[in-house]
């Protein structure tokens, strides 16, 4: 470790205690050309969150994609960025928060989906044409009548981010995440 105080690389550990509750090792060092003594900690590198897609493989968790994915949906529509925004900080709280900090495509694409849904149909109809990729023009009136029949029984739409409703978002994820094997597509992520 480099000194502080002569930036000579020459040193010895004089002291090594856990702290921060364990999280880290704290070690006092002393440089051998100059006496200073110095602390430095060692901490676990918290692990990128990865994304499952559907044949398996994994791949970081691009947030810049994503974003860009959910505006694209949200072109000319009253959705703020900082809403989606905040809804990314959510699938990467939710996500990080399980042990293995992996989330399959299509949870991402399910979360997002709830969420645009409560906001703005008409970028929930957008996202959701390229997420379940309509094949034709009857399943995406089906889409939205299916949105019509939901529309009449809530009176009203809670922000699924809103603490004041919250909703379960970590229902929506397994825990165990495995490969997706249902017949949804690949999310552009
Ligand atoms: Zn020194």
């Amino acid at each position: 470790m480099k000194c502080p105080f002569c930036e000579a690389n020459n040193d010895k550990v004089v002291d090594s205690r856990p702290a921060e509750d364990g999280a880290a090792i704290r070690r006092r060092r002393e440089c051998l050309v100059c006496s200073a003594r110095f602390t430095t900690y060692e901490k676990i590198e918290s692990l990128p969150l990865m994304v499952i897609k559907k044949d398996g493989s994994r791949q970081p968790f691009d947030r810049e994609k994503l974003l860009m994915g959910i505006m694209k949906s949200c072109a000319k529509r009253p959705v703020t960025t900082e809403q989606i925004e905040r809804l990314i900080d959510t699938i990467e709280r939710v996500a990080g928060n399980m042990m293995k900090r992996e989330i399959t495509t299509s949870k991402i694409g399910e979360l997002v989906l709830r969420y645009l849904r409560s906001l703005d149909e008409v970028a929930y109809i957008r996202f959701a044409s390229v997420y379940r990729d309509f094949g034709d023009i009857h399943s995406f009136f089906e889409e939205v009548r299916s949105l019509q029949e939901q529309e009449q029984q809530v009176s009203y739409v809670a922000d699924p981010l809103d603490d004041t409703h919250p909703v379960d978002v970590a229902a929506l994820i397994d825990d165990t995440a495995s490969p997706d094997n249902t017949d949804t597509p690949d999310v552009t992520l």
